[in-house]
């Protein structure tokens, strides 16, 4: 099957042909890598049986290689004016149905039930990097029923997201992560892999969303409102950052350090998400 969406003259005739100018505040930067898209594609997790939901099309070139390798591809596009473009580019796929929509405000559980029905989902993407935190919380809080999200970020974030508890770059973003799945760091993909080029190196990264959670506070909203609040003030103590943050009396907060056996001067980004989640149980009880 030949695809020649990583040309980038293919690129520049369509984007002519159909006066589509590239947005920026859509993140737009389309891989021309030709070895990117398999990578993503053809990671474990996809085959004739199952449905892949794409977040953000482009001109379709991760698109269409989902859709050889899937039952069904659903890709949700913000940007109306890459319809033209894409009826021509997906001409061929009879898998794949594009809704023009904002993911942020698709009910994508329903989406699932709609257009899946019981076929394993999984979600692979080469995100809008204006909006990475929030796409992957979303599809983590709504416990959706996908088995893993493979999704191409900056690096940065990548690390920030992927980061062991304990490490530097840990932090409220990585241990909801953790809460819902197990994190891995792929591979990394230069700026020249992409047109317009981003200014910094992009990953990829894969979630696999746990089926059984192997952390279990009493309450998760408390749980993440504890988390949110040790991290509100970074480089501070978590004493000093969760007592200032939920109005709690410092020695309530130390005390419910001694009590897990914890260093009354331990930062935020020492401690482990079943640490979190006994340090709420004591002292979030509402
Ligand atoms: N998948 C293509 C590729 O790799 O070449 C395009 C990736 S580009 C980094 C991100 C895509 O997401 C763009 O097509 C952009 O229009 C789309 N996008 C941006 N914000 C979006 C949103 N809120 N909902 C759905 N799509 C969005």
């Amino acid at each position: 099957m030949t695809n020649n969406l990583t040309s980038l003259s293919y690129i520049k005739q369509l984007s002519r042909k159909y006066g589509f100018k590239f947005d920026k505040k859509y993140g737009q930067n389309f891989i021309i890598n030709p070895s990117v898209c398999p990578r993503i594609a053809d990671s474990a997790g996809i085959d004739e049986n199952s449905g892949v939901i794409e977040i953000g099309t482009g001109i379709g070139v991760l698109t269409s290689r989902l859709a050889q390798r899937a039952k069904k591809v659903v890709a949700l596009e913000i940007d109306t004016s890459l319809q033209p473009i894409l009826a021509e580019t997906l001409a061929e796929y009879d898998n794949i149905k594009v809704i023009y929509q904002d993911v942020l405000k698709t009910d994508i559980a329903r989406l699932i039930k709609q257009e899946f029905g019981d076929m394993p989902v999984s979600v692979r993407a080469n995100l809008p990097y204006y909006i990475t935190s929030p796409i992957i919380m979303k599809l983590l809080e709504e416990n959706l029923s996908i088995d893993n999200i493979t999704v191409m970020v900056q690096k940065e974030a990548a690390a920030r997201i992927c980061a062991a508890a304990g490490s530097r770059e840990a932090g409220a973003i990585s241990l909801a992560v953790q809460y819902y799945s197990r994190p891995q760091v792929c591979f990394n993909v230069s700026p020249g892999s992409f047109y317009p080029p981003p200014k910094v190196i992009s990953s990829v990264i894969r979630l696999d969303i746990k089926k059984e959670k192997d952390v279990h506070p009493a309450s998760e909203k408390n749980m993440f409102r504890l988390i949110k609040a040790a991290f509100g003030q970074r480089r501070k103590t978590f004493v000093n950052s969760v007592s200032a943050n939920l109005s709690l009396p410092k020695a309530q907060v130390e005390s419910a350090l001694s009590a897990t056996g914890l260093d009354l001067m331990v930062r935020p980004e020492k401690l482990t998400l079943k640490e979190f989640a006994a340090l709420s149980d004591i002292l979030l009880t509402d």
